[in-house]
């Protein structure tokens, strides 16, 4: 069900090109499920199938290195080696590392890179989706300690110092690559595409038009493809993360959605959900969606006014919506049942 939803992302394409008589070529798309979701990139100033035959491949890469899920990989053998040895890793991986690590620093474990042994105990999103026994959950949670990640920069090596610890890179590796295709892209001169990986676009360069992007939020409420608001953008990463991407109904007939609370090994549940997040890097966007939507409001909100070149939008339960100023420039409300507090 979810894989359909997915895809069904993927041809909608978050971001709305309305039909216009410009004379811009044809948009050319290519969609690969990678990265466990719909990975899309669409160049709209010229076809180039060598091109996207080289950002697929780098995508791929990426998701061999990065995904828990995948024994032979940088990650896979990190957790295979977790109380046992140091594991030397590619460079881009330990640069993926390292920045959640500075992210779970940053919000005191909010944000939790060593998160893993939690997301494969739940495993919401797998076929495998269950609600755990209390025991199971606190056992797992008492094996997410990120101050237990040692990085030696020369060796390029990563040791988890406890047996059980695990590593996973879900909440940060889509941004990455899509970071990763949007060079290979610029690189190569174009100047007009977007790259939506899962939910995480890069709106490059303009609009075949000439004019500014404008990039659905998706309403938590409904399923994918529907918005609440548009924001206007050029050049700009826009992730969003929340209760709708990855959930499973428990047999208490409650929903249980992707994002965990390593404190108490449970589904965050503070009245969001949705935090979409907009910066000049993917990375960053996606690993800071997870982080606002973790620690909730204020203190998201809080977070987000005072990270230079990041604005975010919180959506609430309620249909109501907080933002920092520069998002509510750029940011139009288009489902009247939200509003925007304090207006
Ligand atoms: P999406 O996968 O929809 O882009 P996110 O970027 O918010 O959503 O990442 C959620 C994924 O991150 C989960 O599926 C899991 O792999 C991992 N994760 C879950 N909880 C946390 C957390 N507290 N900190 C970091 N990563 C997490
Ligand atoms: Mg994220």
């Amino acid at each position: 069900m979810i894989r359909g939803h997915k895809a069904l992302a993927a041809v909608l394409g978050a971001v709305i090109l309305t039909a216009s008589c410009s004379r811009a070529p044809e948009p050319r798309t290519r969609m690969e499920f990678l990265l466990g979701t719909a990975c899309s990139v669409t160049l709209h100033d010229r076809a180039s199938p060598d091109l996207l035959d080289r950002v697929f491949r780098r995508v791929k890469e990426i998701e061999d290195r990065m995904s828990a899920t995948v024994e032979d990989g940088d990650i896979g053998r990190v957790n295979a080696g977790a109380g046992k040895r140091a594991v030397r890793v590619e460079e881009d991986t330990f640069a993926v590392v390292e920045a959640g690590l500075e992210f779970s620093r940053m919000s005191g474990g909010a944000f939790n890179v060593a998160v893993g042994p939690l997301v494969s105990l739940w495993g919401i999103g797998t076929e495998g989706a269950r609600l755990p026994e209390k025991g199971e959950i606190a056992a797992a949670a008492a094996r997410t300690d990120y101050q237990k990640v040692r990085l030696h920069r020369e060796a390029r090596t990563i040791f988890l110092e406890e047996p059980g610890m695990a590593l996973d890179l879900g909440a940060i590796a889509k941004g990455y690559a899509a970071d990763e295709a949007a060079r290979l892209l610029r690189e190569d001169g174009v100047t007009s595409a977007v790259i939506d990986f899962g939910g995480n676009i890069v709106a490059l360069g303009s609009h075949p038009a000439g004019r500014l992007w404008r990039v659905g939020v998706q309403n938590p409420d409904l399923s994918r493809g529907q918005y609440l608001g548009v924001l206007e953008a050029r050049d700009l990463a826009v992730v969003s993360s929340g209760v709708y991407e990855r959930f499973f109904t428990g047999p208490d007939g409650k929903r249980y959605h992707h994002i965990l609370d390593s404190k108490t090994g449970y589904p965050v549940e503070n009245g969001l959900t949705g935090v979409t997040v907009t910066a000049r890097d993917s990375m960053v966007a996606d690993a800071l969606s997870t982080t606002f939507f973790a620690l909730g409001l204020p203190a998201g909100l809080e977070l987000a006014d005072r990270i230079d070149g990041v604005e975010a939008l919180f959506i609430t339960g309620g249909r109501e919506l907080h933002a920092t100023r520069g998002l509510r420039e750029s940011f139009k409300v288009t489902d009247p049942s939200f509003r925007m507090a304090g207006e």
